[in-house]
């Protein structure tokens, strides 16, 4: 099964809605216009069933088999919602709000799995059911996590679920996923630092926080030099730090911090937690101040199950021949995780070719890429389900 010569004529089609996407970005929760797109877009392909509302703006369609002995049911994941980011790709269909831009291609992955659709409520060609997942609010709401607290993997019977990202610096065509963790888990922390405020030419009358500040931000390096396990990968970043002193000549009384953790691995990720906590309040309480940790849980690691993996790069070598099987993994976040935590399956790569990184203003999906994607989409259907 290579790319389906289908994919051709129905592209231009295709890449249609990826750019009306593109040109009418949404954000989180708030993808309203792309949801009732792709929600009128399957009913007029006939699909079986499709449900709006789920976790909030999600949308499911279901398309039955030309048979259904095996019992299977698969599902098949693309996020919906933009970046708050101010485009400057100058394409034609760019973004026509100001601040908000598809920037990490989810128009694109819409779009192939819309594709996908079509074709499947044609052809029917296996034997079970397909679940068609649409998700709002990828980008840190966490719309992954409200679709399956909806019992949205109950309700239609998902028994496996497979996603897909496209990823700029693989060539077009090309595929890469790996068994185990893809992505990293990504928590956050905050920091707050109380000590005695008051003149600067006076230390000595003062606790200065922005000295306990600094002692806790080269301390926390220590956890992945020092406390981590060499072979373990890991990210412990401070971002912002604030004081409440906006003078030359004033030692503030409250600094804040905020930073991020990525980590692989749940054992990591509890070591860290605690030791973020100890390094702060124990550094803080050496030089006479007190330090308050608020640590927050984010998406969780992203894992592959080994057999779905499987079965994923059988499908993405019979589509376009070009796989890395053992992709090393990122240290972002990934939504996803929520649905594989809550049934097995897997994530994989397709290359967007040499464009800007995803996230930035400068990026853009590429559309010679639909093809391979909706592919892989069908195929994962197919050859899980094939008709006797
Ligand atoms: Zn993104
Ligand atoms: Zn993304």
């Amino acid at each position: 099964m290579p790319v389906k010569n289908r994919f051709a004529e129905l592209l231009p089609e295709i890449t249609a809605w990826r750019r009306d996407f593109h040109e009418n970005p949404e954000l989180l929760f708030e993808v309203h216009r792309t949801a009732a797109k792709v929600a009128e877009l399957l009913r007029s392909f006939g699909c079986d069933e499709v449900v709006e509302g789920i976790g909030r703006t999600g949308v499911v369609g279901v398309i039955n088999g030309k048979t259904n002995t095996s019992g299977r049911v698969i599902g098949l994941r693309a996020d919906m919602d933009a970046l708050p980011i101010i485009e400057q790709t100058g394409l034609d269909y760019a973004s026509k709000t100001p601040g908000k831009m598809h920037a990490c291609g989810h128009d694109g992955h819409t779009a192939m799995l819309l594709g996908a659709a079509k074709y499947l409520s044609e052809t029917r060609s296996f034997d079970g059911k397909v679940v068609l997942i649409f998700q709002p609010a990828e980008e840190g709401g966490g719309g992954g996590r409200e679709m399956v607290n909806d019992g949205m993997m109950d309700r239609f019977g998902v028994q496996e679920v497979y996603g897909m990202h496209n990823m700029p610096g693989i060539p077009v065509g090309q595929f890469s996923i790996r068994p185990g963790a893809i992505m990293a888990a990504a928590d956050q922390f905050d920091i707050e630092v109380t000590g005695k405020g008051g003149h600067a030419a006076k230390p000595h009358d003062c606790i200065d926080t922005t000295v306990v500040a600094a002692h806790i931000i080269v301390a926390l390096q220590t956890i992945v030099s020092r406390n981590v396990d060499p072979m373990k990968q890991i990210v412990v970043s401070v971002c912002t730090v604030a004081t409440d002193s906006t003078a030359h000549n004033v030692i503030p009384q409250v600094v804040k911090m905020k930073g991020t953790v990525r980590t692989m691995d749940p054992a990591v990720q509890d070591q860290v937690e605690r030791r973020i906590s100890e390094i702060a309040e124990g550094t803080a309480m050496a030089l006479g101040a007190k330090a308050v940790v608020n640590y927050q849980r984010g998406y969780p690691v992203t894992i592959n199950s080994e057999a779905h993996t499987e079965h994923a790069i059988k499908v993405a070598q019979d589509v376009s021949g070009r796989v890395d099987p053992n992709t090393a993994p990122l240290m972002g976040a990934e939504d996803f995780s929520y649905m594989l935590n809550a049934r097995p399956g897997a994530y994989i790569f397709l290359g967007n070719g040499d464009t800007a990184m995803v996230h930035h203003p400068a990026y853009n999906f590429d559309d010679n890429a639909i093809p391979f994607g909706s592919s892989w989409y069908v195929g994962m259907a197919e050859q899980r389900m094939p008709l006797a």
